[in-house]
């Protein structure tokens, strides 16, 4: 089993170390011809629309045939714009792999980035939160469960096989979050193979 990240600009080294940490193989993803070679993939923080430019059209096509067919996704703030179904503001979504409306930059400018300890659902109490211009969900669709609030508003949810998260796990030493959603790939990858 093998977890891709999206590797065309922001914290894609984290995430790598994080994956790494736990003793996944991952491959730092840059060509639609890779995604083949994967079995999940994590889209990281940084900049949505740079991520979409220098990913291009053809790349987030292949996303979107990806995402109907199941398969895992992990999008932490930017990453989260990337996968939402609805971006206020904007008419159209890039990849569209989960029900949720997000509002970009809701918790502010970068000098107000700031750090707070979270209760996941499924995962525990005190889960570090790094905040970075992080984007809020402000609508859920149906079938998608809010793991965690902040401030009234939701900040980690999931859809099936895709996870967003408004703040950064890569960028603390918790695990947790990663580790959840690599049990969400161990057990699509065991019923595949029923
Ligand atoms: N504000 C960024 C965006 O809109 C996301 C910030 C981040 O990923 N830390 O893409």
């Amino acid at each position: 089993m093998r977890i891709g990240v999206l590797g065309l600009q922001g914290a894609v080294r984290e995430h790598v170390r994080s994956l790494e940490r736990l003793g996944v193989d991952t491959l730092v993803v840059k060509r639609v011809e890779e995604l083949p070679e994967i079995s999940a993939l994590v889209l990281p923080g940084g900049e949505s629309t740079a991520i979409s430019l220098i990913g291009g059209e053809p790349f987030l096509e292949r996303l979107r045939d990806l995402a109907k067919g199941g398969f895992p996704f992990f999008g932490t703030c930017a990453g989260m714009i990337l996968l939402a179904s609805e971006i206020e503001g904007r008419s159209e979504a890039y990849v569209g792999a989960i029900d949720i409306t997000v509002a970009r930059n809701a918790s502010g400018r970068q000098v107000h980035s700031f750090e707070t300890l979270l209760e996941v659902e499924g995962i525990g109490g005190d889960v570090p939160a790094v905040f970075i211009r992080a984007p809020y969900i402000t609508r859920l669709g149906q079938g998608v469960s809010a793991l965690a609030k902040y401030n009234g508003h939701v900040v980690i949810a999931r859809q099936g096989n895709v996870l967003v998260s408004s703040f950064h796990p890569e960028l603390t030493d918790d695990l947790r979050i990663h580790e959840y959603f690599l049990n969400i790939v161990k057990k699509r990858n065991q019923e595949d193979m029923k």
